[in-house]
């Protein structure tokens, strides 16, 4: 399943790159995906990943998050206020820094299967 185009276009919308041209307007915002790429016209605006970018991104960010609370909780037990103040931080700057990766590499995966995701067929 993951290898040639599929993959590279995955790596590409990762790396919030054009998955055509590996120009770097793939994003026209944080999430914003661009209408289409500046550099060789590659039209994205049609694509609609939904909510699988933020479903993998919990799901990712979760399993990197809870074993680490509960390996802290094994060796240190602290408090549960120190325990609030590190991982709820921790848990969204996370999030925020794989979203937009997800979403990228999601989009890459859709377009290079040439899945649209609206419902106008
Ligand atoms: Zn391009």
């Amino acid at each position: 399943m993951f290898k040639g185009r599929a993959f590279q276009s995955m790596l590409k919308g990762w790396g919030r790159r054009c998955c055509q041209c590996g120009d770097r307007s793939l994003f026209a915002g944080y999430l914003k995906i661009s209408e289409k790429c500046a550099h060789c016209g590659e039209a994205y605006g049609h694509i609609r990943a939904d909510d699988a970018p933020p479903y993998f991104t919990i799901m990712i960010v979760g399993h990197l998050v809870v074993p680490m609370i509960l390996w802290s909780e094994q060796l240190w037990s602290p408090a549960l206020w120190i325990q609030m103040a590190t991982w709820i931080p921790i848990t969204m700057l996370l999030m925020l820094w794989f979203l937009p990766r997800i979403k990228g590499a999601t989009l890459g995966l859709m377009w290079s299967m040439k899945m649209r995701g609206d419902e106008q067929h």
